[in-house]
């Protein structure tokens, strides 16, 4: 497609947070350009856990018809598995937010975004398009240089360059945006396997010593698979063999041995994510705002990705539509200090639980292994875990959020009601 070289916003990534908010501001008839620097919407082994608390915004936002039309799987429990007993259970219908968690594959939800986009006028997406650069005169953004499908170069000028272009944002690096990494002790290697019929609907953590397994039931049949590896292991565990490799797995859940021996053939199958996280000060500058990913990347642990994008994408909708109502100008970096002091408060809320929770995983010792055991044992027999877990994976809305069909807060939505 030709792309419109003047906008009012341009968002850069076609992950779950710039494809809602292309939605959302192109329902709002804010003319938006989207572009996505790949030509298609598969990727595999991306947050495909939709936490309940997005579920329910997305209900809210009209998406159950599609959501229902796809087909989702919802997740019951999760439950911890140490050194072969089971310590600690979660039952999510117990947690009074009305919804469980949801999984169903990223590019389905993608997708689904993108099609109520599509229907809006205002709304123009982009793909194979690659954001190389800004531009910028007298400290404010103005928009931002485009490689085009075909080649070609082109400058889009708009009042505001949404950065939604996930952990390694060049429109973070570009606008001089400085992101604090830090590596966590370990990394990951995913795969899929087929889902026994019998298995349940429950997420499991498997854990024997600084070993674990994260096993998610997957929409449609499937199960995904996670596994810790030393920090930049990959290499040696490679070089010990697949078969030793997939014998480790099994010896930490014995139970996916025969799917293993059956299904898992050769590195081939799995993909490999470096874990860190991602913090910065800055989230905006004059002309500019990021969110999702590329402004605090979190571990996989609770599958939490996708639902701080999904959060920072229903609060700063109504910022944006406000802030260009406003006035003519660029937008400024002050309109954005609310959003971003209530979603620095949320994501710092989810790190400080996943390196609680790194930390326990990666107990080496056998007195820091029974100690950990022990912990959670206890938790599991006190009520107060359910405060302690709704906190992180059920955290409410900093903001009012906005029925963003009709404009009205939700609370008068709900007064209505
Ligand atoms: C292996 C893995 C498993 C995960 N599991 C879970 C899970 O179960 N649950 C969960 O909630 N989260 C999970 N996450 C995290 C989750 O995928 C992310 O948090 C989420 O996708 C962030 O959405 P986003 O839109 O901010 O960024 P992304 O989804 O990363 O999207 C960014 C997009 O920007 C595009 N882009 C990048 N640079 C440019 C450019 N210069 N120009 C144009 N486009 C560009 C990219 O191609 C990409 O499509 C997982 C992540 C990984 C990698």
């Amino acid at each position: 497609m030709t792309v419109p070289t003047t906008v009012d916003v341009l968002i850069v990534g076609g992950g779950p947070a710039g494809a809602l908010l292309g939605c959302l501001l192109a329902r709002r008839g804010i003319e938006v350009l989207h572009v996505e620097k790949q030509s298609s919407l598969e990727r595999d082994f991306r947050g495909e856990t939709l936490a309940a608390p997005s579920a329910v915004t997305l209900r809210r936002l009209g998406f159950d018809a599609a959501l229902k039309a796809h087909g989702y799987l919802e997740t019951s429990s999760v439950t911890m598995r140490m050194e072969g007993r089971q310590v600690f259970t979660i039952d999510y219908a117990k947690f009074p937010i009305g919804a469980l968690p949801i999984d169903i594959p990223q590019p389905a939800l993608i997708g689904i975004f993108q099609q109520a986009a599509r229907a809006e006028p205002t709304y123009h997406y982009a793909a194979s398009t690659n954001c190389t650069g800004l531009i910028e005169q007298g400290g404010q953004i103005l928009g931002a240089v485009l490689k085009c499908s075909d080649g070609s170069r082109v400058e889009v000028r708009s009042r505001l360059v949404v950065g939604a272009d996930g952990r390694f944002s060049k429109v973070r690096k570009a606008a001089g945006l400085e992101a604090t990494i830090t590596p966590m002790g370990r990394d990951f290697l995913s795969f899929k396997l087929p889902r026994p019929a019998d298995w349940g609907n429950q997420a499991q953590l498997v854990v024997n010593q600084d070993k674990h397994l994260v096993v998610l039931p997957t929409f449609p049949d499937f199960l995904r698979i996670g596994h810790n590896l030393p920090k930049r292991g990959l290499g040696d565990v490679r070089k010990e063999g697949f078969d030793a490799f997939r014998n480790g797995i099994a010896a930490i859940d014995p139970r996916l041995r025969p799917l293993l021996h059956e299904f898992l053939t050769s590195f081939d199958d799995t993909s490999f994510l470096e874990i860190f996280t991602a913090e910065l000060d800055q989230w905006a500058r004059d002309g500019l705002v990021l969110i999702g990913d590329a402004s605090h990347t979190v571990t996989p642990i609770l599958g939490q990705g996708v639902n701080l994008a999904i959060q920072d994408v229903v609060c700063v909708a109504p910022v944006i539509a406000g802030a260009l109502k406003k006035s003519h100008q660029q937008l400024q970096a002050a309109e954005f200090d609310a959003f971003v002091a209530d979603r620095k408060a949320h994501k710092a809320q989810v790190t400080r639980y996943q390196r609680i929770q790194e930390a326990a995983l990666g107990a080496q010792t056998p007195f820091a292994v029974r100690a950990r055991r022990a912990r959670y044992s206890a938790l599991n027999a006190l009520p107060i875990k359910y405060r302690v877990f709704g906190k992180v994976i059920n955290a409410p809305h900093p903001i009012d959020p906005v029925d963003l069909r009709t404009g009205a807060s939700e609370s008068a939505v709900r007064a209505a009601a």
